[in-house]
C-alpha cells in the first residue's frame, strides 16, 4: 500500500479531519455516499459566487458560460464511460431517477401484458420497485435470477429464464450488500443474443471500476454522482441514442420543449428530451470536479488500493471465528457485509458508531436479497481510496468491544 499517496489524498477530505465521540472519524459508509474533495466543494462553491444563472435559455453572459460548462461537462461525462454521443447522456437526480425514467418511458413503448422483464435477487431497491410498478401497470411479470450462497449470480439459471416474453434485463453491475461484481458483459452478451437490450444499474461500480459503454455494450446505464465524490442529486443516465429516441419522454416542461401550441407541443431532441425543467446545475459543477479528481488518481490506482484495503479487512474479520460473511464471490468490490454471532446488527452498529467509526446496518434497501439469507440485516463496512489499514484495525478493535458487552 506504499505506493498510494493516501495521506495526501485525505488532504483533500476536509470531513475526515474532526473527532466524533472524542474519536477521530473513521467513515466506512461510502457505498451509502462518499465524501467530497475540497475540489468538489470549491467547483460548487464557485458556481454560486461568480457563475451562478439558469441556463440554456439566456443570451447574457452569465448564462451563456453556465450552460458552457453544463454542456462541456456532458461531454467530459461521455469521455469517462466512453459514450458514442454526447446526446447519449441525460442529467437526472441520481440512479433511481435514472431507472424510473427508464421503467417509465421504455415501459410505454415495448411492454404489453404478458412479457417478462427480467431482474436479479440482488437488486437495491431502486432496480426492483420501478420495474414492479411498470409491470403491474402493464400487466408484465417480473422475474428474480437466482444467486449462489457465496453471493456470485447463479448464470445457468439466467440462461434458462432468458424466453421469448423477455423483453428487458436490468442488473446491477456491483451489488451494494454482497459487492458481488456481476458478469455484466457476458450477461449482456447473452441477452442480445436474443435481441434483448440491458439496463446496468452502476451505482455501486462507476467510482470502483469507471464504465465503458463501447466496451460492455450495454443499451442503458445508470449511476449517481454522490457515490462517486460528487454532490447529491446529480446522476446520469446513459441510453444508446436508438433507445433515447424510440422512448417517449418521462416528464414535461421547460428544456425539453421545443414549440408549444394550445393545440399540442413538439418536444425538444436528444439529450433535452430528457430534461424536464430546471436542471441541477451545480451538481454538474460538481460532477465536473468528481470526474477531473478520480482521472487524475487513477481508476486503476483506485482499483489496487481498495483491492488491498478489501484484502486486508477480509482477513482480518475471519481470525474472528464468529463473524460471517455475507458475500464472498470471487470478483467484489471494498464492501463487506458481515454478522458478529447471534448479535443483532444494530446492537453493533451503536457500538461502533461510539468508537467513532460510521458503518451502516439495515436491509441496505435489499430486502429480497437478505430474505434470501434469511437474515434481517448486516453491518456493512464499505471502503474508499481514502481509508486506511489502520482504520481497518479499529474497526476490529471496536468488533472486540462489541462482542464483549453482546457476547
Ligand atoms: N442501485 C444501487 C446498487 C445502489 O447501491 C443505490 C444506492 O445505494 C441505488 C441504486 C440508488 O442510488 P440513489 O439513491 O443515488 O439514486
Amino acid at each position: 500500500m506504499a505506493s498510494f499517496p493516501v495521506d495526501k489524498i485525505r488532504d483533500d477530505f476536509p470531513i475526515l479531519h474532526q473527532t466524533v465521540y472524542g474519536r477521530p472519524l473513521i467513515y466506512f459508509d461510502n457505498a451509502a455516499s462518499t465524501q467530497k474533495p475540497v475540489q468538489v466543494i470549491r467547483a460548487i462553491s464557485g458556481y454560486y459566487e461568480t457563475d451562478n444563472c439558469n441556463i440554456h435559455r439566456g443570451v447574457h453572459f452569465l448564462s451563456q458560460r453556465a450552460t458552457e460548462t453544463y454542456e462541456e461537462t456532458r461531454k467530459m461525462v461521455q469521455r469517462f464511460i466512453h459514450a458514442a454521443s454526447s446526446n447519449e447522456i441525460i442529467f437526472t437526480k441520481g440512479t433511481t431517477e435514472s431507472i424510473n425514467l427508464v421503467a417509465s418511458s421504455f415501459g410505454k413503448q415495448y411492454i404489453s401484458p404478458g412479457d417478462e422483464v427480467l431482474i436479479s435477487i440482488m437488486e437495491h431497491h431502486a432496480n426492483i420497485v420501478p420495474w414492479q410498478q411498470m409491470c403491474l401497470e402493464r400487466g408484465a411479470r417480473l422475474q428474480f435470477i437466482p444467486i449462489h450462497d457465496n453471493g456470485e449470480l447463479n448464470m445457468e439459471a439466467y440462461r434458462s429464464m432468458v424466453k421469448e416474453k423477455t423483453k428487458l434485463v436490468a442488473i446491477t453491475h456491483v451489488s451494494n450488500v454482497l459487492g458481488t461484481i456481476n458478469p455484466v458483459k457476458e450477461i449482456i452478451a447473452y441477452a442480445h443474443s436474443f435481441g434483448i437490450p440491458v439496463l446496468v444499474d452502476g451505482a455501486q461500480s462507476v467510482s470502483h471500476l469507471g464504465a465503458d459503454m463501447q466496451d460492455l455494450d450495454c443499451d442503458f446505464f445508470c449511476f449517481s454522482g454522490h457515490k462517486m465524490y460528487a454532490p447529491m442529486g446529480i446522476g446520469v443516465l446513459y441510453g444508446k441514442e436508438k433507445f433515447l429516441e424510440a422512448i417517449p419522454p418521462y416528464q414535461t416542461g421547460g428544456e425539453m420543449i421545443k414549440e408549444v401550441h394550445t393545440d399540442g407541443t413538439t418536444f425538444n431532441e436528444l439529450p433535452f428530451k430528457f430534461e424536464a425543467g430546471t436542471p441541477n446545475v451545480e451538481g454538474v459543477y460538481g460532477l465536473n470536479a468528481a470526474i477531473r479528481y478520480v482521472e487524475n488518481l487513477g481508476l486503476e490506482n483506485i482499483r489496487k488500493y481498495e483491492n488491498e484495503i478489501l484484502e486486508y479487512a477480509t482477513a482480518k474479520l475471519s481470525e474472528f471465528d464468529d463473524i460471517r460473511i455475507i458475500g464472498t464471490a470471487k470478483e467484489k468490490t471494498s464492501v463487506i457485509s458481515f454478522l458478529i454471532g447471534t448479535i443483532h446488527p444494530y446492537d453493533a452498529g451503536v457500538i461502533i458508531d461510539k468508537m467513532g467509526i460510521a458503518v451502516r446496518t439495515g436491509h441496505h434497501c435489499a430486502m429480497p436479497l437478505l430474505e434470501r439469507y434469511r437474515i434481517p440485516a448486516t453491518v456493512r463496512a464499505s471502503f474508499a481510496f481514502y481509508n486506511t489499514a489502520e482504520e481497518v484495525d479499529s474497526l476490529m478493535e471496536a468488533i472486540r468491544k462489541v462482542k464483549k458487552i453482546f457476547g
